[in-house]
């Protein structure tokens, strides 16, 4: 007979992460510029009152355990009541993309079933517009004061988020339940279908935010601020709404203010140490620092994901700017955790390029998550560096199926347990673990048989000093079936020609893979998330003809 373990049982529910921050950090400051425009303080106590306020708000209108409560909001105090308010009251939090196709929203808000909907005021018109379509929400919510109430709208009861608030007495325990119990659900954005679900649970979100504190992860504790741009709607701020609580450390929001100037001045009058983002969003922050001749005070650190960093970020950041640059690879089917690059202690030893090039790595596991490469057979390939294959994960926080689907997307894998989540992408791992990202399945290029990996294409062009943004996509090619096309964005008053950008990959990369083409835009498509929208890419440069 085993011997049981004897420690109290307690389950790993969302609920206990605030309570925590609240008793024992209840005075460290939670800082929100709002859609309003101004500056709003509050901190980890009160925010506790006001999330218990909004679960008691959320029964009186008649919300039952599991029912779906959907946000359309910035990153900001109120969005983050919300997640806790939903979560710990037994709702499960459906944060919405506000920046997908209007289509798409209403298809997410049926496909979720919200119950209840609530939005900030510059959302007020796309709500009013696709009320048509919303017709299973039973409460519309405004996420403001009375003041900002409109006089009227086609919205029926449209309902005021402070009043709900205020009604309330925050008289309110948390309740226990199962810690599988579904906490939150992410759509990821489909960039073809339709978008699928992700439901995470307690459980699940807890350990990603133990996991997502550690050291070799993003290092989070009581002595940072932290400013997350990563949007709340984007799989959960990439879980940072959670493991601050877990370490109870400053918070600073930027709502929709993420243009260069207003994240600066954020960042140096909060104070802020770390922040987390996508590589488009620091292209406008260093823009607009360079052009004043700026330097961050307490800036520290950045995990830079959500799609491949540029080494040449990582170089402007690091050696102009003094901020440490974790890159960071996931997904929302991950919650989004997979993968950050730190130094393992063997490398300290290492010179300072040797250094940096493992740091442009994707990175290594953190625990909880596993990972693989394996061919089209999923058989495993060698951890040599050089091999690349499709890569499965399986994990604590991996998804194991889609929200309504009942279709298993696991995989096995020859020679290893348990089933494993194919992530569409190709990667290599090396000797040391540390993952490299090659490219989406479906972005990368098929020339003669070989692959040519965009992300490095695009990585050696945002290395030029005249560019200011690069992508590569195939080109269909009569001899070849694909060849690169590279289609670049040039910095303002930038000088380069297609002749020079081409010589530029001379001795950068092996001669076969150098684009066939380069053309100028002066702008890229950029999907809801920030991120290269490489199929508008490709329909864009459909009919191109590569030079002979
Ligand atoms: P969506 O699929 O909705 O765009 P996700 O945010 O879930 O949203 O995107 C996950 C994908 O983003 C990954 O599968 C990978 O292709 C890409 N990605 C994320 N981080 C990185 C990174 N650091 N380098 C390269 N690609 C990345």
């Amino acid at each position: 007979m085993s011997l049981m373990g004897q420690m109290m049982q307690m389950p790993l529910l969302i609920s206990s992460l605030l309570t925590h921050a609240a008793r024992h950090s209840g005075d460290t400051e939670i800082v929100s510029k709002r859609v309003e425009g101004d500056v709003h303080r509050t901190n980890w106590a009160q925010l506790a009152v006001r999330a218990r306020k909004v679960a008691q708000a959320l029964a009186r209108l008649g919300c039952q355990p599991g029912d779906r409560v959907g946000t359309l909001a910035w990153n900001g105090y109120r969005h983050l009541e919300l997640y806790y308010g939903t979560s710990g009251s037994q709702l499960v939090c459906h944060t919405i993309n506000p920046r997908l196709f209007p289509e798409q929203i209403a298809w997410i808000v049926g496909d979720a079933d919200d119950k209840v909907l609530c939005f900030e005021i510059n959302f007020l018109p796309l709500v009013e517009k696709l009320l048509p379509h919303l017709g299973r929400v039973q409460h519309f919510v405004l996420m403001a004061g009375r003041s900002h109430m409109p006089a009227s709208s086609p919205i029926p009861n449209l309902l005021c988020y402070e009043e709900l608030v205020e009604a309330e007495n925050g008289d309110y325990v948390w309740p226990q339940f199962d810690e599988n119990t579904a906490s939150s659900i992410c759509y990821t954005s489909g960039t073809t279908g339709n978008p699928k679900g992700a439901v995470y649970s307690h459980r699940s979100s807890l350990l990603h935010a133990f996991g997502a504190a550690l050291p070799d992860a993003m290092g989070c504790s009581a002595r940072d601020v932290i400013l997350p741009v990563v949007p709340m709607f984007h799989v959960n701020a990439w879980g940072l709404p959670y493991a601050t609580a877990l370490v109870g450390c400053k918070v600073v929001f930027p709502g929709p203010h993420l243009d260069g100037k207003s994240l600066f001045e954020l960042f140096e009058n909060e104070k802020v140490t770390f922040s987390a983002g996508v590589p488009t969003v620091w292209l406008g922050l260093l823009t607009y620092v360079k052009q004043n001749n700026l330097k961050f005070s307490s800036f520290k650190r950045t995990v830079i994901g959500g799609s491949a960093c540029p080494p040449a970020m990582i170089r402007t950041l690091e050696d102009d700017y003094g901020v440490e640059v974790i890159h960071a690879w996931g997904m929302t089917e991950m919650s989004p955790l997979g993968t950050l690059s730190k130094l393992k202690s063997k490398h300290e030893s290492l010179d300072e390029d040797s250094k940096r090039r493992i740091l442009e790595k994707q990175g290594k596991v953190i625990y909880g998550v596993d990972m693989e490469i394996v061919d089209d057979d999923n058989k495993p390939l060698p951890w040599d560096g050089k091999a690349s294959g499709n890569l499965v994960v399986r994990g604590h926080w991996v998804i194991d199926r889609y929200y309504r689907n009942d279709r298993s997307p696991l995989v096995e894998v020859a020679g290893l347990d348990g089933q494993w989540f194919p992530t569409g992408d190709v990667a290599a791992i090396d000797e040391d673990a540390y993952m490299q990202i090659t490219d989406r399945s479906k972005d990368v290029i098929k020339s003669g048989g070989e692959w040519i990996s965009s992300i490095e294409l695009e990585n050696i062009a945002m290395a030029h000093p005249a560019v200011h943004e690069a992508a590569v996509i195939a080109c269909p090619h009569p001899k070849w079936d694909e060849r690169p096309l590279l289609v670049v964005v040039k910095k303002p008053g930038g000088e380069l020609t297609r002749e020079q950008m081409l010589g530029f990959f001379e001795g950068r990369i092996a001669k076969w893979q150098i684009p066939d083409d380069v053309v100028f835009v002066d702008e890229l498509p950029h999907t809801a998330t920030g991120k290269l929208q490489k199929l508008k890419l490709r329909e864009q440069f459909r009919g191109h003809q590569l030079p002979a």
